[in-house]
């Protein structure tokens, strides 16, 4: 199984390592076709109006669409989140408009563009998250499809999912947090073999089905 991570700008490289570090194939993925052996991709931080050019002029919206709309898990952080999300407060239109929330780009000004906190994530277990946050976003609108998994202690949302989409407003991969990774691959095995997990090998008619209903 191979995990993408698209490395056309910003903290790449730190997701492949942390890939590597779980014992996970990453990919670079800079054009469409390295887009056709992976199982789920990364979108990583950096800058999103830099981020939206390169995805435009490589030709990859599209075939990330795609690869979103077959049930392959794809994960976001900062920049990432805010490529990922439906409406861009201020009017900027989508990137790849995946997840159903509003983003607010920059949410923490100049006073706080960075900071670091420790976040309960409950879907992954009682070790609280360390955090870092750089000139983050957060979401001030979440759907009926989009379940939080992380808030501020103010109570702004700062990591949500949505069936085989995920975010992060901060940067897991800068402080050695290694479980929304593990969390990806384990979906990006499940997406491979629908019936891994049952100990049986699935059904093709099931295959066929649980693949339609990911989208
Ligand atoms: N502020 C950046 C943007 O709006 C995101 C920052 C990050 O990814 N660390 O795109």
């Amino acid at each position: 199984m191979r995990i993408g991570v698209l490395a056309l700008q910003g903290a790449f490289r730190e997701h492949l390592d942390t890939l590597r570090a779980i014992g996970v194939e990453g990919v670079r993925v800079r054009e469409p076709a390295d887009l056709d052996d992976v199982s789920g991709l990364i979108l990583p931080g950096g800058e999103s109006t830099t981020m939206r050019l390169l995805i435009e002029r490589w030709g990859l919206r599209e075939p990330i669409l795609d690869l979103a709309d077959r049930g392959a898990p794809i994960f976001g952080t900062c920049a990432g989140m805010i490529v990922l999300s439906r409406d861009i407060a201020g009017d900027e239109a989508p990137i790849l408009p995946l997840l159903d929330v509003t983003v607010e780009r920059n949410a923490f000004g100049r006073q706080l563009d960075s900071f670091e906190a420790e976040l309960s994530v409950p879907v992954l277990g009682d070790t609280p998250v360390h955090a870092v946050f750089i000139r983050a976003p957060v979401i001030e609108r979440t759907g009926p499809g989009v379940n939080v998994l992380a808030r501020l202690d103010d109570g702004r949302v700062v990591a949500v999912r949505e069936r085989n989409i995920i975010a992060t407003a901060f940067h897991p991969e800068l402080a050695g947090e290694t479980r929304f990774h593990r969390l990806v691959a384990t979906m990006a095995a499940e997406h491979d073999d629908p019936g891994e997990g049952s100990g049986r090998r699935p059904h093709p008619t099931r295959r066929a089905r649980s693949t339609r209903l990911a989208r």
